[in-house]
């Protein structure tokens, strides 16, 4: 399966060759050493991603053979697993083709009047346009987001172990750590002043994005202030018995690498390192803790870190399966919407058949 010569007889030499987690370690590592870990481990991005354990391929699967969800919606899907959606950037890879496309964020572009030209447009690839750096496809991917996660947020709530002293806190759409602290149970633990000190500390170690940066020069001590208490949680559980609160974040990633749901793990965190930082900082005897949720946005979620966070968060251990099931199944839809609505908006309202031939949505 691997092409690479030298990647057998180093697993040979290691003893890893019967063992597949080691074989492919071993694998990662020699091609590491060659500068080359940017290349699949199994001949092609497709197979390494349908070949990885614990990632949920099972529900996977069964999605796309289920007979119940219409065949264009499972079609959609195959093909982004085998990484040739969207056509014109899986042309342009295989040189049939010389631009990958970029129509949405040029159309973005030319509404507002922008003059740049289009060499720094990003090309239109499946992630790319499942991002909101996608001017075209901003909305539709917050969209997505939010249903996956407010679905998932709402099952967890609601197959919690009826004894379970954890309250997850209902946020809307305005909801950041500014009003957080205008609810009882956070009032309790301390008052917000009491927190602005160390939230202030962490803050100036953090970098400020280019786009904000005028703002802060203008007044560094209020826009630190201000991006503390504008951050917004994803979720929130709290137990005031045990002195515990989860500060919870969704991801959607893209899991073409090995070891993808610890790099956006890492991202999270960053993001909201001053809010459990200065929490830790001013209330020791409290815990307070992190926990993101992240999912491949083709539907591949890890089963195994994905049950330690919903066994963290008290959901009954017989309802998990299930709940594990429809959340898969909910990141499929939402990545389905996401594709049909790119199709529309490239292909003018018509897309194309099983057949291959267009027609009306
Ligand atoms: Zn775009």
């Amino acid at each position: 399966m691997v092409t690479a010569e030298p990647l057998p007889y180093t697993a040979l030499q290691h003893g890893t060759w019967m063992d597949e987690k080691g074989f492919k370690r071993t694998c990662i590592k020699e091609k590491g050493k060659g500068g080359g870990i940017y290349q699949p481990v199994y001949g092609t991005w497709a197979a390494d991603f349908m070949l990885r354990q614990d990632a949920g391929r099972f529900m996977l699967g069964k999605y796309l053979s289920d007979k119940k969800i219409p065949w264009k919606q499972r079609r959609r899907l195959g093909m982004v697993v085998a990484g040739n959606t969207p056509s014109d950037s899986f042309l342009t890879k295989l040189c049939k083709m010389q631009l990958a496309g970029y129509q949405l964020c040029r159309i973005a572009r030319g509404a507002r009047n922008e003059t740049r030209g289009i060499d720094s447009l990003a090309a239109e690839t499946h992630g790319h346009i499942n991002s909101a750096g996608c001017k075209g496809m901003a909305t539709i991917v917050t969209a997505a987001h939010h249903s996956i996660w407010r679905h998932l947020y709402d099952s967890m709530h609601a197959t919690q172990k009826p004894k379970s002293k954890l309250k997850f806190v209902t946020l809307d759409k305005v909801s950041n750590t500014s009003t957080l602290w205008r609810r009882e149970e956070f009032l309790r633990i301390c008052r917000k002043e009491e927190l602005a000190e160390k939230a202030q500390d962490i803050e100036v170690t953090i970098p400020v994005k280019k786009s904000h940066e005028a703002r802060c020069n203008f007044d560094p001590g209020s826009f630190s202030e201000n991006r503390y208490w504008g951050r917004r949680p994803d979720g929130v559980a709290i137990n005031e018995a045990l002195q515990i609160v989860y500060i919870l974040k969704f991801k959607r990633s893209t899991d073409r690498d090995e070891g993808f749901p610890e790099v956006k793990e890492a991202k999270a965190n960053e993001q909201h390192k001053s809010i459990i930082g200065a929490l830790k900082a001013t209330f020791p005897k409290w815990r307070f803790e992190q926990i993101n949720f992240v999912v491949d946005k083709r539907g591949s979620v890890v089963e195994s870190d994905s049950y330690t966070k919903l066994k963290k968060l008290d959901v009954q251990e017989g309802k998990k399966d299930k709940l594990f099931a429809d959340h898969v199944t909910q990141v499929c839809e939402a990545h389905n919407r996401v594709i049909v609505s790119f199709l529309q908006q490239v292909q003018g309202g018509a897309m194309l058949t099983t057949e291959g031939s267009r027609e009306k949505p």
